[in-house]
């Protein structure tokens, strides 16, 4: 992310194939970043043998940091209300496995679940919250981040209701603790990954259907992790 001037919208719209493009409109501050999650689609995609063909993660250590992350723990809400049948106790602790993944690696606390909420996800209300909203197609979650400088002051997750969603790695649903997992890795201060090389890695660009390899950290997730928080 290049640097701009102070009362400025960075919306980055991650879309398959093409390069990120970069949209800038102008709003109070603080600054936001909101972070799309696009689905894979391999369709006008050349892929030669550039996926590594077994899971590498543990031998990869590429990861790339955001310009800004938490400077204290991020406590959060999730707002457990949804249309797919789950139960408040199954979504809590899908999600909070999430946030545990990430937290059981360093020995800073990221994150501290502090309960359930109403709240929506995506606007700067003070509550850091994840919960399920409709989006446009074609994003699978959004992270919304606001930060002054190098410190994240606020952070969302929204889950695209557009999409079908599985507590279970269920065939033609997104997966929660994969997707979430993802996401947490960007409140944690990390960037995606768009090169084949680092398809493993749970800080990897793109995700798809009924996947769930995210749910685990790779050694660059690790690294990268501790190169904002410490080991
Ligand atoms: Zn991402």
């Amino acid at each position: 992310m290049r640097k701009i001037s102070a009362l400025v919208l960075i919306a980055l719209i991650l879309i398959p194939i093409a390069t990120a493009p970069l949209l800038a409109l102008s709003i109070p501050s603080p600054n936001l970043m909101i972070i799309e999650w696009s689905i894979e689609k391999s369709y006008g995609r050349v892929i030669i043998n550039v996926i590594p063909s077994e899971d590498d993660s543990m031998n990869n250590p590429d990861y790339k940091l955001l310009h800004f992350h938490w400077h204290t723990t991020a406590k959060y809400w999730i707002n457990p209300s949804n249309k797919y049948g789950f139960s408040t106790n199954d979504v809590v602790n899908t999600i909070t496995a999430s946030a545990n993944t990430w937290d059981e690696k360093t020995s800073y606390e990221v994150f501290s679940y502090q309960g359930t909420t109403t709240r929506s996800a995506g606007r700067r209300d003070g509550y850091n919250v994840i919960a399920w909203g409709l989006y446009r197609r074609g994003a699978i979650a959004i992270t919304y981040i606001w930060y002054s400088g190098d410190r994240i002051i606020e952070t969302d997750t929204l889950l695209n209701t557009y999409y079908k969603w599985s507590l279970k790695g269920e065939k033609g649903k997104m997966d929660v603790q994969n997707i979430m997992t993802h996401e947490f890795g960007h409140w944690c201060g990390l960037d995606d990954l768009y090169d084949d090389k680092d398809y493993w890695l749970t800080m990897y660009g793109y995700a798809s259907y009924g996947e769930t390899y995210k749910q685990t950290l790779g050694l660059g997730d690790i690294l990268g992790l501790r190169a904002v928080y410490g080991e």
